[in-house]
């Protein structure tokens, strides 16, 4: 089975992880990677007999932590590789994460540890997803989604939007909606359209299928605190 393949699904676990939680569903798995299930049961097989991933009947997987492990070391080589491309090499946001899906595979240990030092150790790739340290410590993944960060009225910055769609990321970058922003929650109405004001002044309506990509970190002075608030200052 190529490296690739177990790399692949190493990193979807993990992201989904990230997001909700385990345990992982089978179709959780198959729509990310694009798969079927039938291909994605027989996967998740091999990979639990290889003791990285441990199964729970009728629930879905969770990785092991050697598991954890060789997931983080991908998405490591994989942020850092978003990075370099759009420090160094001048990639648009919305054109570094398929390159990266290729190379991620094909890089060294020690070439990942140069782009990190030429980068002088980023925290965040260009999206805002925090990159995991060399000694592979699980990073910390800051930012709740707009919605929930923010009532109406309320301000945030943006640590993070996702890049699994890049139509949405285009829609986002676009709209000058990009990690470091400050927005503010103009509105949300009762079918889910957001409006946003960013910091020139510019309102934008975001479905809620976009806003649920934006993840902020309330401003301090935002009036109204909110319970289950999650604090950071990464
Ligand atoms: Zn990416």
């Amino acid at each position: 089975m190529p490296t690739d393949t177990v790399e692949d699904y190493l990193k979807a676990i993990y992201r989904i992880e990230s997001r909700g939680g385990p345990p992982v569903s089978t179709s959780q798995i198959a729509e990310a990677l694009e798969k079927t299930p039938a291909t994605v049961t027989s996967m998740v097989e091999t990979l639990a007999d290889r003791g990285l991933l441990s199964r729970e009947k009728y629930k879905g997987v969770e990785l092991t932590p050697a598991g954890e492990v060789a997931a983080l070391e991908v998405v490591r080589r994989h942020r850092l590789i978003e990075s370099f491309l759009a420090e160094q090499l001048d990639y648009e946001p919305t054109e570094v994460h398929d390159e990266a899906d290729a190379l991620e595979h094909h890089v060294s240990e020690e070439f990942t540890r140069r782009v990190e030092r030429l980068l002088d150790y980023p925290a965040a790739d260009p999206h805002g997803d925090p990159i995991p340290p060399a000694d592979l410590s699980t990073p910390e993944d800051s930012g709740t989604t707009l919605v929930a960060a923010l009532e109406p009225g309320e301000r945030g910055t943006v640590v993070r939007v996702s890049d699994r769609d890049p139509d949405v990321l285009e829609f986002l970058v676009d709209a000058d909606i990009t990690p470091g922003t400050t927005v503010e929650v103009v509105e949300v109405t009762s079918f889910g359209l957001v409006t946003v004001r960013t910091d020139g002044g510019d309102e934008h309506g975001l479905p809620e299928a976009v806003a649920d990509r934006v993840y902020v970190r309330r401003a301090a002075d935002s009036t109204a605190a909110t319970d289950g608030q999650e604090a950071g200052d990464a």
